[in-house]
């Protein structure tokens, strides 16, 4: 493995969040019930009340001697964030929430329900490193990781919502999990890879959904890209490109000085070939900046260049612009014309629908704000 540059790593002198039992395998868990002085049995139990019946309430968990729930519930329970603040849009079927984690940092997830799936958009880090101009979170920099537990609660308590019928349109289950808030989560390997593994565990040890409903999304870190594509899940990558030529990246996306368009296209391209997976990759059209139609074709070139026909999709996002910033998004007819470029060019594309904008729904604005 290459080595990483100083970005990627954990800034010093921080708390770590606590022990939780989604941090640890099932294995780990029940090693943690003994060391308690109990059955290794309870883990088991444990994991069922969180990752099945989506509670971390004592009470209910009448399976458990009452004398030794409350322990347990401290030991491998701990609570790791409150919400802050819930932005409701769209007839309350896209939820944004602002939580706070222990050490007092703050990060976002949000819930879109459609009607054959809900997914919910996760952080993998408070803050990121990455420092893409065009985006929210990039402009505080890095604060911390976040530990696998924390990624996973995002979810469990958007379960949770869901299945107390909080959100519109009945009991569901978190049918997609996308990284695609605050982080970089290649730059938070381990820990977002425990967090795919929990949630895709079966139940009750895990929240047991399909890994193909997971997407990761990167700025195309090409080492960690190599090493996701040999872990044997099969989650679905998304690259965030954003620009076909190395002299618009660099500024756009600054981690391509360290591996360019090619570099990256090819990681991705790998990535389809070991795996099976249709590779998507994002492009945020910004105004006179990266959606002229030299750049879709350009864009079409780069992507038929590598790996075989039909590898990859383009999602182009109207970009979602940030407080005071001096991009905007495409005009709608430059819109179509991208989109008809790179189809004619036999690019299967989409262009992202804008939800929950009036929430302000993009990558870290309500943290932002905060
Ligand atoms: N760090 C990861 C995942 C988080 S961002 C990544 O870069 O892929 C998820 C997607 O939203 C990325 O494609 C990112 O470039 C895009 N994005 C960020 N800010 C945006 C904005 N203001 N408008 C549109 N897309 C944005």
């Amino acid at each position: 493995m290459t080595s990483l540059p100083l970005v990627f790593e954990e800034p010093r002198g921080r708390a770590k969040p606590p022990r939780h039992l989604a941090d640890l395998t099932p294995d780990e868990r029940r090693a943690a019930a003994v060391e308690l002085g109990m059955p290794a049995f309870r883990a088991d139990q444990l994991s069922r009340h969180y990752f099945t019946r989506l509670t971390d309430d004592p009470a209910l968990m009448t399976d458990l001697p009452a004398h030794q729930r409350e322990e347990i519930v401290a030991t491998l329970l701990p609570r790791l964030m409150t919400p802050v603040r819930t932005l409701e849009a769209d007839r309350g079927t896209t939820r944004k929430t602002l939580w706070r984690l222990g050490d007092g940092a703050l990060v976002e997830s949000v819930l879109m329900r459609y009607p054959d799936r809900v997914t919910l958009c996760v952080s993998s880090q408070a803050g990121c490193g990455m420092a893409c101009p065009f985006c929210a979170t990039g402009q505080a920099g890095l604060q911390r990781n976040l530990s696998t537990a924390e990624i996973v609660e995002q979810v469990v308590a958007a379960a949770r919502s869901l299945a107390r019928d909080e959100v519109p349109g009945g009991p569901a289950r978190v049918s997609n999990v996308v990284f695609m808030g605050m982080g970089e989560p290649l730059a938070n390997y381990r820990a977002v890879l425990g967090a795919v593994r929990r949630l895709t565990d079966p139940a009750p040890g895990g929240y047991g959904m399909s890994a193909r409903g997971v997407t990761v999304s990167t700025v195309g870190l090409v080492p960690r890209i190599r090493q996701l594509a040999e872990e044997g899940i099969p989650v679905t990558l998304a690259l965030s490109l954003h620009a076909p030529d190395d002299d618009l990246r660099n500024e756009l996306v600054p981690i391509n000085t360290r591996w360019s368009v090619a570099e990256a296209v090819d990681a991705a391209a790998g990535y389809h070939e070991r795996t099976g997976r249709r590779v998507s990759v994002e492009y945020a059209l910004i105004r006179d900046v990266n959606d002229q139609g030299w750049r879709a074709d350009l864009l079409g070139d780069v992507l038929n260049r590598h790996g075989r026909r039909g590898w990859v999709h383009v999602n182009l996002i109207p970009l979602n612009p940030t407080p005071g910033s001096r991009w905007t998004a495409s005009d709608p007819r430059d819109e179509r014309e991208f989109v008809r470029r790179l189809e004619a060019r036999g690019i299967p594309t989409t262009v992202r629908d804008t939800r929950g904008r009036e929430i302000d729904g993009a990558c870290g604005q309500l943290a932002a704000t905060e």
